[in-house]
Formats: structure tokens, sequence, C-alpha cells
């Protein structure tokens, strides 16, 4: 008689922990990474996340360098 009140408690309790456990869980999703905080360099093509980028106006580049270089059009020789 004893048992069984403690295995349904134990249920109980695993189900409201789980409950809880998966909806904490939707409630994060800062750990996944986002493809917009990645940008492009204007002049060399490379990729890197937008806080190492130097922003000039609707442009990015990798570094000052390339920046003071401008933009290189793409074909051109
Ligand atoms: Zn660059």
């Amino acid at each position: 008689m004893l048992l069984r009140g403690v295995l349904i408690l134990l249920v109980v309790g695993l189900v409201v922990w789980m409950l809880s456990a998966r909806a904490r869980a939707s409630k994060r999703p800062r750990s996944v990474p986002q493809p917009e905080a990645f940008v492009r360099c204007a002049h060399c093509g490379v990729h890197l996340p937008r806080d190492d980028a130097v922003i000039d106006g609707a442009s990015a580049y990798c570094s000052e360098a390339h920046r003071l270089a401008g933009p290189r059009e793409p074909g051109g020789s």
C-alpha cells in the first residue's frame, strides 16, 4: 500500500520534472549561433562575424586596410 503511493508520487514527480525541463529548453534559443551575425568582406569576400567586421555604411570589411581599399567589383581585373 505504502509502496504504491510512493511509486505514484515518483511517477507524477518525474512527469512534472520532464515537462518543466522541456519548457525550459524550448525557451532558450540563445545557444544557437545566428547566421545573420556573419558578414562578407566587400573587398576580398571572406566571411567573418559581424562583431569582428569593419562596417562602412552598407558594406562590411574584414579589416581597416580593406575598408580603405574599398569594395572590389566582381569580375573586374
Ligand atoms: Zn577583406
